[in-house]
């Protein structure tokens, strides 16, 4: 048997076996592209307006304003709290390149903190990072689990800086019944066609309860154009095409049942594994909806792992396995081995296995069969 990673091509492709084609999405989208296309609304259309209004209201914020990436969010949201050289911004050492990509994009220097047993920012170690250059946290919802958002909060609060959330893989995940991308000053998300709510290739969304900063956002995503004639700030061209609304909007509704399905998967996982002593399940909490963007655990003999399950069809990886802060492109921060031992432990631990609301219960069978195989 072979278990894929990716459910692009159930999703989207020729493989419409998973539930006789219910979550198969190419027909539907290609009637509502047909209709679309029509209109010649492609730029900062009526589409992109519903989906941007819809998405708000899911989210519980008052607005989402639709851009290219969830890079471009993390970034035009450190741009809109006027962010840029020779300020730091904290992040976690784990999470992926795009966090800390965006603060460098701006001028600015990523500090980074070390994370705690669930693969989040350690929010008793964020007060020891700021100084007085520090101009905002980005708090990760990495692998779509919560960070300690309410301590996290309450840090910020005391040293009056913002929070920006990158929330880009944690669609529809919440934390005491508030959902990821509300708590902060922004949310960001991502439309990548891997993340839980994808579209037909990049895109992204900035979400805020702010009216200002959602009209800074709305201004720099569109070259800073308050009119046709006027700019009253230097912006970009990161607009949210309105295609790839029409594409969302088609597989919208759905997301909260394909998200619970990939809970449901996950505890399966858990339900299996907790039983072998190799194998290190992160806490899980009653109180945080994490909707398992990475089903991600902590294992001894990981690279072993990693091939028997090559070998035997099931896809697994590995995110990621070189600690951000030691990356190359951060040289010039200084960090050196040693600096992040949590990181650098998880690193060399950690495996993702195959979570997504496409599997069959009997791939998920197979999966927890082929790992508790290897550790017999
Ligand atoms: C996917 C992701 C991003 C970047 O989103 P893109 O749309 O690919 O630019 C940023 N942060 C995290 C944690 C992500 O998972």
């Amino acid at each position: 048997m072979k278990v894929l990673f990716s459910y692009l091509n159930r999703q989207f492709g020729t493989d419409k076996s998973t539930l006789n084609g219910k979550w198969h999405y190419t027909d539907r989208i290609f009637t509502a592209l047909h209709d679309f296309v029509k209109t010649g609304d492609f730029t900062l259309g009526k589409k992109l307006q519903e989906f941007e209004e819809k998405f708000a209201r899911f989210i519980g914020v008052q607005h989402a304003i639709g851009v290219n990436s969830g890079t471009d969010a993390l970034i035009l949201s450190l741009k809109a709290l006027g962010i840029g050289h020779g300020d730091e911004v904290i992040t976690s050492a784990e999470t992926f390149i795009a966090t800390a990509g965006a603060i460098a994009a701006v001028g600015a220097r990523p500090v980074f903190v070390d994370v705690n047993d669930e693969f989040e920012i350690d929010a008793e170690k964020i007060e020891s990072a700021i100084t007085p250059k520090t101009k905002a946290i980005i708090p990760v919802w990495f692998t779509g689990n919560a960070p300690q958002m309410d301590t996290i909060v309450e840090t910020a609060k005391k040293h009056d800086l913002p929070l920006i959330e990158d929330s880009c893989c944690a669609i529809d995940a919440s934390y005491k019944g508030k959902k990821a991308g509300a708590w902060g000053i922004t949310g960001t998300f991502s439309f990548h066609p891997l993340k839980n709510l994808n579209v037909w290739s990049d895109g992204g969304i900035v979400t805020t309860h702010s009216d200002d900063i959602a009209k800074k956002v709305r201004l720099l995503r569109n070259h800073g154009l308050v009119s046709r004639d006027e700019v009253e700030l230097c912006g970009i061209n990161s607009r949210l095409d309105t295609l790839q609304a029409v594409v969302a909007l088609q597989m919208f509704d759905d997301v909260s049942d394909l998200t619970n399905k990939r809970i449901e998967i996950a505890k399966q996982y858990d339900d299996a594994f907790c039983r072998i002593p190799s194998i290190n399940i992160p806490p899980r909490h009653p109180d945080v909806r994490h909707v398992f963007h990475l089903y991600m655990i902590r294992v001894q003999k990981r690279d072993e792992l990693l091939q028997y399950c090559t070998e035997n069809g099931v896809e697994a990886k590995v995110h990621y396995p070189i600690p951000l802060p030691y990356q190359k492109c951060f040289t010039s921060c200084g960090y050196k081995k040693g600096d992040f031992l949590a990181t650098e432990q998880d690193n060399a631990s950690i495996i993702s296995l195959p979570c997504h609301a496409y599997l069959t219960d009997e791939e998920v069978g197979y999966v927890i069969e082929v790992v508790t195989k290897f550790y017999a």
